[in-house]
C-alpha cells in the first residue's frame, strides 16, 4: 500500500490545470516531492509497487529540468499510476495533521494513557521508564513529561535527503533505502562487529559497525532498512561505517531518513533509546500541551502553535518547520521573562505613588557652571533624561550605562542634587569602601566650588549658598566608628542629611530615611537583585538609578534589567586617548619596570596589581604585602610605593588613597580591589599580574583606572601560562579599546550564566533563545508591554492561561519571583 496518494494527486492536478508551469506549490514541485516520497516510501511494502515508485523517480524528482511535454507525459504516467495501485488497501496511516499530531496506535500500547494533570506526572509514569532511567533524566533536568517534551534536542543531524546507491558519493551524510540481502556477525579491527550487505535497484553497499554484533540479528534477510550516515570510500567501494540504522515498518522514521534529533545524554542513556522514547512521548504527550499565548498574538507575531512547535522541536518536517518550532519556543521563553520583569517594575511603580522630584534650575545650572568642564552631549541628554523621569510621581527605574570613565558620576551628583534640592533625600551606595570615600571626596570637592563649605566634620561635610538652607553630605560605611555611625543613622533619620554616601551599610536595618527621594546604585552589576529592592524598600518607593561601566549587550540588558529603563553615556569627555594596551610574556617582566620608571621620571603615576588568590580576602592580603615589600625593596627601592587590599580599615585605606591621589605616591600596589571607579588622572601605567586570570570586563575595568589625563596611558598584561579562553580574552583586550565591544566578546565567551556571576541569575532558563537574537528579543518585549498595557494583572479570562504559565516559569526562576 502507498500513503498519502490524496495530497499528491491533487498537487498534480493543479500543476496539470496550471499548464505544467511548475507553479502548483511554492517552492516547486521537485521539493514536494522529495518530501512527499520521504513520507510515502516508508508505508511501501510490495516489491513491485516500489519498482514503479522508483522508476518514476518520485523520490527524486527531476520536473524542473523537463520540457513542458515531458512533464506532461511524466504526470500522466504517475497519474496512471495511482490507478493501479487505487485496488489497494485504503490508508490506514493518517497524515500529520498541521497542529495536532494525535497519538497513534502503535505508541498507545507502549504509553499508557493518564488522564487529568497528566504532563505533570513523573517521567516514571511512562511505560518502559524504570525509577534507574528516571534518575538519569533527574541529572538532566527532567522529573516530568512536560520537562520530556521541553528537553529539546541540542540538534539535529539531516538525514532526510534520500538517495539510490548508485548516487552515493564518500565522505558526505547520507540516506539510503534499501533490502537487506545478508547480515552477519564479523571481525572487524580485531573485535565483533556487525557487516551488512544491503541493495536497491541501482546496485549494493556494504555497511559495517564496529563493536556492535547484536546489530547483525536485528537485520533479517529481505527486510528493508533505512541507513543514515556517513559514507567512506574502502578499496574503492563505498561504505556505511556504523551508520544509523532503522527497519522500515509502518510507522514513522525516527532514527534515519529525516532531520533526526540529537539529545544531550548522561551516562547510561542511549541514544536510539532516548529518541524512541522522546517520538512517542511527543506524539501522545505534544497534543495536550495547552497553548497559552492570546491567539491573536500568535498570528501577529506570525507563530506556530504550541503543540506543533513542540512536535516539530524535536521532529521536525524539515528545516523550515524545525526553524519556526524554534522561534516560537525562543518566543515564548523571551516573552514570559519580559513578563515578568515588567510585572515586578509595574508592581513597585504603580503600587505606590513617586514622590515627583523638579530640580530648581538656577540651583542646576549653578552647578554646572561650577564645573572644571562642559558636559558632554551625552551627559546633557542623559541628565535630560533622568531630570524627566524625576518630575513624574511613578518611581523610576533607570539603568545608566556608561563606558568607564565616561562621567557618569556628576551626572547622578547633579540628580542627587535635583533631590535635596525639592527637599527630599538622596544615597548614594557604592560597592566598596574606597569608592564609596571616593566619591564622598569627588562630591564634596565639586559641591565646594558651587557652595562655601560651612562645616566639616569626619564623615559629613556642609555647605551653604546653594539651597534655602545648608546642604548637608554624609559618608557612611560599615568601617566607621560605633559612635560617628549612629550618630549619623540618627541624622538620616531626622532628615538632617540631604545626600548619604556609602556602601550596602546604606540598606542595613537600622538606617531609615527621613524622605528618601532617590537611590543612585554605582556599579549596578556588583550589587545583586536583593540589595537593589532592599534599597527601594529604604523610601516611600524612591526613585531609582542603577549606573555600570561593565557594559552589558543591549539584549542582555533588555533581558536581566528587563524592569530597567535605559540610558546611555555613549561618548568620552574629550581628549581621552586610547589605551596602548599589551600582553606581556613573565620574561618581559623586567622591561615593564624599567617602563614604568621612566613614566615615574615623566611625572606620572602607576597601579600594579598582584596576582589573583582566590582564597580568601586574609590571603589575598598577605600575598600582595609580599609582592608590595618584594616590589619596594627588590624592584623600585627609589620609588614611593602604597599599598592597598582589603584587610586595612577605612581610615588606612583612605590615607593610601589620599596620598596616591595627592602624587604623594608613585606606584599603588593593590590587590584587585581598584577595580571599579577609582579616578586618579594623573595615573597612566596599569600593570596587571596574571591577568589570564581576570575577566574580560574585569580588565577592561583595570585599564580605565588609567587614561584618565591628558597622557598617553598603558595597560601591561603579564600572563604566565594561559589557558586557551586566557588566551582568547588577551587577546581580544590587546585589539579592542570599546568596552560595548568586549562586551559582546565577553558574553560569547562565557555565556550569560557567567557573565555576572550567579547573583545575578535567577532568570528562568533559555534553552532555544539566543540573547544574540535581538530582534526577536524586541519583539518578544514590544508584546510583552502591549499586553502589559491591557491586562497588568493578567487577569482577564483570556489570559487566564499565560498567567499561570508566567507563574510557573518564574518558579522556577528562583529568586526573583
Ligand atoms: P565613570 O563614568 O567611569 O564613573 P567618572 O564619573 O569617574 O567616570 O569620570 C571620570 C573622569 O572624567 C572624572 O575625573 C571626571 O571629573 C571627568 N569628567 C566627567 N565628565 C567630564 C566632561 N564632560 N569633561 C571632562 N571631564 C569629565
Ligand atoms: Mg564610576
Amino acid at each position: 500500500m502507498l500513503t498519502k496518494v490524496e495530497p499528491l494527486r491533487k498537487v498534480l492536478k493543479l500543476e496539470r490545470d496550471k499548464g505544467y508551469a511548475d507553479t502548483a506549490v511554492i517552492g516547486g514541485l521537485d521539493k514536494f516531492l522529495r518530501r512527499w516520497a520521504a513520507q510515502a516510501l516508508e508505508s511501501i511494502t510490495s516489491p513491485p509497487l516500489m519498482t514503479d515508485f522508483r522508476r518514476l523517480r518520485l523520490d527524486d524528482p527531476k520536473y524542473a529540468s523537463l520540457n513542458q511535454e515531458q512533464r506532461q507525459k511524466w504526470i500522466s504516467d504517475v497519474f496512471a499510476f495511482l490507478e493501479s495501485i487505487k485496488t489497494e488497501k485504503p490508508e490506514v496511516k493518517p497524515p500529520l495533521p498541521k497542529s495536532v499530531t494525535p497519538p497513534r496506535k502503535r505508541v498507545i500500547a507502549a504509553v499508557p494513557e493518564i488522564s487529568g494533570q497528566s504532563l505533570d506526572q513523573p517521567v516514571t509514569s511512562l511505560k518502559g521508564v524504570s525509577t534507574a532511567m528516571a534518575a538519569k533524566f533527574k541529572k538532566l533536568g527532567v522529573q516530568t513529561i512536560r520537562d520530556l517534551l521541553y528537553f529539546f534536542p541540542h540538534r539535529h543531524l539531516d538525514y532526510s535527503q534520500t538517495r539510490h546507491i548508485s548516487e552515493l558519493t564518500g565522505g558526505e551524510e547520507q540516506t539510503i533505502t534499501a533490502n537487506v540481502w545478508q547480515a552477519q556477525v564479523t571481525m572487524l579491527g580485531g573485535r565483533r562487529g556487525t557487516e551488512a550487505i544491503v541493495g536497491d535497484e541501482t546496485g549494493n553497499v556494504r555497511a559495517v559497525w564496529f563493536n556492535n554484533p547484536y546489530i547483525a540479528k536485528s537485520l533479517p534477510t529481505n527486510a528493508r532498512v533505512v541507513l543514515s550516515g556517513r559514507v567512506t570510500v574502502f578499496g574503492g567501494r563505498h561504505v556505511f561505517e556504523s551508520p544509523e540504522w532503522e527497519l522500515l515498518e509502518d510507522k514513522e522514521l525516527v532514527h534515519t531518513g529525516r532531520l533526526v534529533p540529537l539529545y544531550s545524554l548522561t551516562r547510561g542513556l542511549k541514544p536510539r533509546q532516548v529518541r524512541k522514547l522522546m517520538k512517542q512521548v511527543v506524539d501522545q504527550f505534544a497534543g495536550q500541551v495547552a497553548d497559552f499565548l492570546p491567539p491573536s498574538l500568535r498570528q501577529r507575531c506570525n507563530l506556530l502553535e504550541l503543540p506543533r512547535a513542540i512536535f516539530q522541536a524535536h521532529y521536525p518536517e524539515d528545516e523550515t518547520a524545525k526553524d519556526n518550532a524554534r522561534t516560537r519556543l525562543a518566543f515564548d521563553e523571551l516573552f514570559l521573562l519580559q513578563l515578568g520583569v515588567l510585572g515586578r517594575k509595574h508592581e513597585w511603580q504603580e503600587s505606590q505613588p513617586a514622590a515627583p522630584v523638579s530640580v530648581e534650575k538656577p540651583v542646576l545650572d549653578t552647578f554646572l557652571k561650577s564645573l572644571p568642564f562642559e558636559l558632554t552631549a551625552a551627559q546633557q541628554k542623559v541628565l535630560k533624561e533622568l531630570l524627566a523621569d524625576l518630575a513624574k510621581p511613578r518611581a523610576m527605574s533607570r539603568l545608566l550605562q556608561g563606558e568607564v570613565g565616561s562621567g557618569k558620576t556628576v551626572v547622578a551628583t547633579a540628580a542627587l542634587l535635583a533631590a535635596a534640592s525639592s527637599g527630599y533625600q538622596g544615597a548614594f551606595m557604592a560597592p566598596t569602601e574606597i569608592l564609596a570615600e571616593q566619591h564622598f571626596t569627588s562630591v564634596s570637592e565639586v559641591l565646594s566650588r558651587t557652595a562655601a563649605q560651612v562645616s566639616e566634620e569626619d564623615n559629613l561635610r556642609r555647605f551653604s549658598g546653594l539651597l534655602d538652607r545648608p546642604l548637608t553630605l554624609a559618608l557612611l560605611i560599615g568601617d566607621l566608628k560605633q559612635a560617628s555611625k549612629q550618630a549619623i543613622q540618627q541624622r538620616i533619620r531626622d532628615g538632617e542629611i540631604d545626600i548619604v554616601i556609602g556602601t550596602h551599610a546604606l540598606i542595613q536595618k537600622d538606617v531609615d530615611f527621613n524622605k528618601l527621594g532617590l537611590a543612585v546604585v554605582d556599579e549596578q552589576h556588583r550589587f545583586g537583585v536583593a540589595q537593589r529592592s532592599a534599597l527601594r524598600q529604604k523610601g516611600f518607593n524612591p526613585h531609582v538609578l542603577v549606573m555600570t561601566a561593565t557594559p552589558i549587550p543591549r539584549t542582555l540588558a533588555l533581558t536581566l534589567y528587563g524592569d530597567l529603563d535605559l540610558s546611555v553615556i555613549d561618548e568620552l569627555p574629550p581628549g581621552r586617548q586610547t589605551i596602548k594596551t599589551r600582553w606581556l610574556k613573565p620574561t618581559q617582566r623586567t622591561s615593564a619596570y624599567a617602563f614604568l620608571n621612566r613614566q615615574v621620571a615623566e611625572g606620572r603615576q602607576a597601579f600594579i596589581i598582584c596576582p589573583l588568590v582566590e582564597e580568601s580576602e586574609a590571603i589575598q592580603a598577605k600575598a600582595a604585602v609580599a609582592e608590595y615589600e618584594r616590589l619596594s625593596k627588590e624592584v623600585f627601592p627609589d620609588l614611593k610605593l602604597g599599598l592597598i587590599h582589603g584587610r586595612l580599615s577605612a581610615a588606612e585605606k583612605d590615607g593610601v588613597m589620599h596620598k596616591f591621589r595627592a602624587g604623594e605616591l608613585d606606584i599603588l600596589v593593590s590587590t584587585p580591589v581598584v577595580e571599579v571607579g577609582i579616578d586618579v588622572p594623573n595615573a597612566t601605567v596599569m600593570l596587571v599580574e596574571s591577568a589570564d586570570r581576570f575577566g574580560l570586563s574585569q580588565l577592561h575595568q583595570f585599564r580605565g583606572r588609567v587614561g584618565r589625563g591628558s597622557q598617553q596611558s598603558y595597560c601591561m598584561l603579564l600572563a604566565e601560562n594561559p589557558s586557551d579562553i586566557g588566551r582568547q580574552r588577551l587577546d581580544l583586550i590587546e585589539k579592542i579599546q570599546d568596552g560595548f565591544e568586549l562586551a559582546e566578546e565577553d558574553l560569547k565567551l562565557r555565556g550569560p550564566g557567567e557573565f555576572f556571576g550567579t547573583r545575578q541569575s535567577g532568570l528562568p532558563d533559555l534553552r532555544m533563545a539566543k540573547l544574540s537574537d535581538v530582534k526577536l528579543l524586541e519583539l518578544a518585549r514590544t508584546e510583552a508591554i502591549r499586553l502589559f498595557e491591557q491586562d497588568p494583572a493578567l487577569s482577564s479570562p483570556a489570559h487566564k492561561l499565560l498567567s499561570a504559565e508566567v507563574a510557573r516559569v518564574w518558579q522556577a526562576g528562583g529568586e526573583w519571583s
